[in-house]
């Protein structure tokens, strides 16, 4: 792997610090937590301008056609300053879907206005005590002539208010992968939306459906090929917002440091205590393994190899890191870390909650768990000939008790002979 950066890439880098200070500094992330919004308009139109909304989609539809190394980039400056904008909602995620799998009529339609910012999309996926898997989509869609008629609910969606077009996940049948793809107008009769108010302030609606009508001529994708698309876009995405972690904890470690040179008590700067100094080195060294774990996950994406594993191993690191050095860094802030004045504690929510997003904790250990503990098995290929996961990860269960947990492994042991696969074993 090569860790060196090209001279456009450290430009790149360089137009997005720039752009982050002057538009985006801590002031105006204050001032847009909990915005209806949710973003800064100036900073979504310079992001416009310099072509940073459409640096990873396909040139011929506006993009810049860069590769997810100039994303972590991106990803990794606007997480240093948190930046309020919908960049990961509209341009990877809902930009990425209609670019893998949308029609030309669609490209040609939405891709350049995405790419521009001109318009904003943004994906209703997660739904009430459901989780991050195919099962999770419980939305029905149900045809109707040319149409097809959704009722259910969603939760989590990013800048709804702003939204040009939703970006529906939506089940069409009883089998495990029966999920369609679809663009839904959120002025749309059916369709409600309300704030809802998170952990890191930024700006999520509710979202529910009764009886909203979508042309058929709307859906990304063949029928029922949505959760295919979605997974393997999230397995791009997830890199980026891993990028998104680290660059959040470098800056938050760099702010500790600063904070522990100058505050002085029993005579000597807090930094100058060998208990500060050691977290301080141990938060260095998990911040500087995580930035090349991240970086080796864009590097092989961006050479078109699998990222079955490095992928969700990169976030799973990243979001854990981001994490630990934002709590240890209020620990050293002693009092004044503990208040809203404060900027790290800016940090840490936000770290608490990329690390439940977009795929949490447990659902990326058990896709590195299945990637490790079935190494070896054939493949299975996405319909565009894509490697994907050979073992599904699991639903999140209830805790069993020991002797229901023993009658299960019993039973499967009898099925099956012996355990084979970890998702066998689960
Ligand atoms: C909501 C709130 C209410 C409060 N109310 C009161 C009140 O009513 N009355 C009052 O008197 N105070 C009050 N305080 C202040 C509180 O007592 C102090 O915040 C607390 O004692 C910690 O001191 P500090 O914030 O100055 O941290 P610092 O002393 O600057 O410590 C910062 C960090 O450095 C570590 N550290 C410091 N010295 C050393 C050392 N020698 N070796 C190793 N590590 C070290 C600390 O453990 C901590 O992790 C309040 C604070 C808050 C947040």
């Amino acid at each position: 792997m090569d860790l060196d950066f090209s001279q456009e890439q450290d430009m790149l880098r360089e137009t997005v610090q720039r752009l982050c200070s002057e538009s985006a500094p801590l002031a105006v992330v204050r001032k847009m937590e909990d915005d209806p919004s949710g973003f800064s308009e100036q900073l979504w139109r310079q992001m416009g301008e310099l072509g940073l909304i459409g640096l990873t989609l396909p040139e011929e539809y506006g993009g810049a056609g860069q590769s997810s190394v100039e994303g972590a980039i991106l990803y990794e400056e606007l997480g240093r300053s948190l930046a309020p904008c919908p960049h990961f909602a509209s341009a990877v995620m809902s930009g990425g879907a209609l670019a893998l799998a949308g029609s030309d009529a669609q490209k040609q339609m939405w891709l350049p206005q995405i790419a521009s910012g001109a318009a904003v999309f943004t994906p209703a996926w997660l739904e009430p005590q459901r989780g991050f898997g195919p099962q999770g989509v419980q939305l029905s869609a149900v045809r109707d002539g040319e149409h097809l008629r959704l009722n259910g609910s969603k939760r989590h969606v990013a800048c709804a208010a702003a939204a040009t077009r939703l970006l529906v996940l939506a089940r069409t049948g009883n089998g495990e992968h029966d999920v369609d793809l679809l663009l839904v107008d959120p002025k749309s009769p059916g369709v409600e939306i309300t704030q809802q108010y998170a952990l890191a302030a930024d700006t999520q609606y509710k979202v529910a459906f009764k009886d909203v009508r979508v042309p058929l001529a709307d859906r990304i994708g063949a029928a029922q090929s949505g959760w295919s698309t979605w997974n393997t876009l999230m397995h791009d995405g997830i890199i980026l917002l891993a990028a998104q972690a680290i660059g959040g904890a470098q800056r938050a470690l760099e702010m500790t440091v600063q904070y522990a040179k100058e505050r002085e008590q029993f005579d000597k700067p807090l930094g100058a205590f060998q208990a500060i100094a050691h977290y301080l080195a141990d938060a260095s060294a998990a911040v500087d393994g995580g930035t090349t774990l991240v970086y080796e996950a864009a590097w092989t994406r961006a050479l078109g190899r699998p990222v079955d594993r490095l992928a969700p191993m990169a976030k799973l690191f990243a979001c854990q890191t981001f994490r630990d050095v934002t709590a240890m860094a209020q620990q050293v802030y002693g009092g004044m870390g503990f208040t809203i004045e404060c900027d790290i504690q800016l940090y840490f929510r936000r770290a608490k909650q990329l690390q439940l997003s977009w795929w949490d904790t447990r659902y990326l250990e058990e896709l590195v768990a299945s990637a490790v503990l079935d190494a070896g098995q054939p493949p299975r290929l996405t319909e565009d000939g894509r490697k994907t996961f050979k073992t599904p990860p699991q639903p999140v269960r209830a805790v069993r008790s020991r002797t229901e947990l023993a009658k299960d492994l019993a039973e499967h042991a009898n099925q099956r002979g012996r355990c084979k696969t970890y998702a066998e074993m689960h």
